[in-house]
């Protein structure tokens, strides 16, 4: 059972999750023992592998719940952050995600995350969030995405929708940019064109339109950190990145590429060091390279 925490003084709260730490990783042996293999890596995200998960929410895709043929699964975190956390499996594939795989799958993604908002969004405040590559916190690296949903009463203390500046793309729905408030080097928004509206709004005929614009993103950040001009990002091998949907009126698309980390400075005063220009980095995304 999560325990909710305040702050003496300011409105933020800090949840004490005592079960994480007991997860499960790729560096431990995760069959139960006695079965064959054992001792081999085991990821239970793999198609085949869906009796080592709690048993399935929602799935896209063919098959009998809890068995192969799926496109997306959801499933119960296992090793829960609040009373509701969700794990979406973004393919069967173990290794691609949503920069490599057919647009087809991300829209896929995308409805699973739109249809788990809208089961989700009575019980409180509903945060879908993705880590990519291990050093941005994820634990397993078979590709997926989270949901967690925080007591209304909670106060988030989360950045808003912020103006619309320094245009990387923008299609019949969405609008992808670099806003001037942009904390990390190549942070990337999408936002709807129509504004006001709750991510669960989003609609079927809008979901091709977003996941266009995100695996676009995606790609563009990627080339611009594989530049040798971004050497000192130190992204060249694995491409690192957050990014998360907005809970509330007003949803946009938050990518945070893991380019820098963040040190004392930044801990203690709560400001942020951009070394990025976000001016820069649009027209950097934008044309593949810095002229
Ligand atoms: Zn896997």
């Amino acid at each position: 059972m999560a325990k909710y925490v305040p702050d003496s003084k300011t409105q933020r709260w800090v949840i004490i999750s005592g079960s994480r730490t007991k997860r499960p990783s790729d560096e431990t042996p995760l069959r139960p023992s006695g079965f064959e293999g054992q001792g081999k890596k085991v990821c239970p995200f793999c198609p085949g592998n869906e009796s080592l998960t709690p048993p399935e929410v929602y799935r896209i895709g063919a098959g009998a719940a809890n068995g192969p043929g799926w496109d997306v699964r959801v499933i119960p975190n296992k090793f829960p952050i609040t009373d509701i956390h969700e794990v979406i499996i973004h393919s069967p594939s173990d290794t691609e995600d949503i920069e490599d795989m057919p647009v087809g799958q991300v829209t896929k993604i995308f409805t699973a995350y739109r249809d788990r908002y809208r089961t989700n969004q009575e019980l409180g405040q509903v945060m879908i969030f993705c880590n990519h590559g291990l050093g941005a916190g994820a634990s397993l690296t078979h590709p997926h995405s989270q949901l967690v949903v925080v007591p209304n009463q909670i106060n988030l203390d989360a950045v808003e929708m912020e103006p619309i500046t320094n245009i990387v793309e923008e299609n019949t729905n969405f609008i992808t940019h670099c806003p001037d408030f942009s904390q990390w080097p190549f942070e990337v928004w999408i936002a709807p064109k129509v504004p006001g509206k709750r991510f669960g709004e989003v609609t079927d005929g809008e979901l091709p339109d977003l996941a266009g614009v995100m695996q676009d993103a995606l790609k563009k950040i990627q080339v611009a950190l594989s530049d040798p001009k971004n050497a000192m990002f130190h992204q060249a091998d694995h491409f690192i990145y957050n990014y998360y949907i907005y809970h509330g009126k007003n949803w946009f698309l938050r990518i945070i590429p893991r380019a820098i980390h963040r040190a004392g400075f930044e801990l203690g005063t709560g400001l942020s060091v951009n070394v990025m220009d976000p001016t820069m980095a649009s027209e950097w995304l934008k044309r593949g390279k810095l002229e």
